[in-house]
């Protein structure tokens, strides 16, 4: 398997003021093979959208590295990262706030072909957009419209044409649904895991609830106040979790069985997530954790696989395994 995406002991630090800083990701690390996907989730303030964001070199970075298809992406010349913004795309969470809605759809599709030449006249361009509109579901009289005519499920087809214009290789999904209707979140889920096998593409799909990563996801990381606390393959995560947060986190995902959904016990987590700013020492999830022990209130725990290719960061299987997640810089 070819790595598409690596990431090692990323750290993403904002200064706040003399001497504090807000630790919103703090030595993640994690690869993505090409043709997968892996799903980041969290609760809103975990820091999943600043490490997808400076995974693709939209933010600095405070420490550690990246590298898309073995290219450092912090370090580009000009030349690479013209190429790397072409391969490398990003569907946006509000379709309402990234698209102008006085813009023709034309247009914005247009854009990024016109960009990086992809057509050699305007009969291949408006062929391409066509064609780019019937792949998310829309038509070719869509082109002329403006955007401000289209539902939030339109828009969010839109903005998956425009991204796929430019033949990508690798999507970067922020939370692409969490500001759709229910009704049509499965929708948009649906056409972009039928995009990313007819197009061979590579993604990383953030969201903050287990439910819509399932479906999408080959591999998931599970993320705690800046730390990634759990990663596996998704079958392994939903049948056996091995993190307490994540046990939590699973419990809250709706079951279609009835029988099974009654015998399962929702697990509450109690009190607030705490500022990145403080994290607890320790564990960082130890103030709300039923399984807290002394060592987790002093000790960080580090990131081991547990079992083969199934990594978490919890001192309640410390004896497991010894070999540690982190890649030396
Ligand atoms: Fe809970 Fe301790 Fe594991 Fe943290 S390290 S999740 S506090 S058992």
């Amino acid at each position: 398997k070819q790595a598409e995406l690596e990431v090692k002991n990323l750290k993403k630090y904002y200064k706040i003021a003399k001497g504090k800083s807000l630790k919103a990701v703090d030595d993640v690390s994690f690869t993505i093979y090409q043709g997968e996907t892996m799903g980041i989730v969290g609760e809103s303030g975990c820091g999943k959208t600043t490490c997808g964001k400076t995974c693709i070199g939209i933010l600095p970075k405070s420490g550690g590295e990246v590298y898309f298809r073995g290219k450092d992406v912090h370090a580009m010349s000009r030349k690479e990262k013209f190429i790397f913004t072409k391969d490398v795309q990003m569907i946006f969470q509000d379709p309402y706030a990234s698209l102008d809605p006085h813009q023709k759809v034309y247009d914005i599709i247009a854009e990024g072909i016109q960009i990086h030449k992809l057509a050699k006249d305007k009969n291949e361009e408006q062929k391409r957009v066509f064609e780019l509109l019937e792949m998310v579901g829309l038509t070719a009289e869509h082109a002329s419209r403006n955007v401000h005519e289209f539902s939030g499920g339109q828009r969010q087809r839109i903005g998956i044409a425009r991204a796929l214009s430019v033949n990508p290789k690798f999507l970067f999904c922020d939370e692409p649904i969490s500001a759709l209707d229910v009704s049509i979140q499965a929708q948009i889920v649906n056409l972009l895991m039928k995009l990313q096998k007819e197009q061979g593409l590579t993604m990383l799909f953030i969201a903050h609830d287990l439910s819509v990563v399932k479906h999408i996801s080959d591999k998931i990381g599970v993320m705690y106040l800046g730390k990634m606390v759990e990663l596996s393959d998704s079958s392994q995560l939903y049948s056996n979790p091995l993190h307490p947060y994540t046990k939590a986190l699973l419990t809250a995902v709706p079951i279609a069985d009835p029988d099974i959904s009654r015998k399962r016990q929702r697990i509450i987590l109690e009190g607030d997530v705490p500022s990145p700013v403080n994290p607890p020492a320790g564990c960082r999830f130890s103030g709300r954790c039923k399984n807290c022990m002394e060592i987790c209130k002093k000790e960080e725990p580090k990131m081991r696989e547990v079992a083969e290719g199934h990594w978490t960061a919890c001192h309640l299987y410390d004896s497991k395994n010894e070999e540690v997640y982190q890649h030396e810089v």
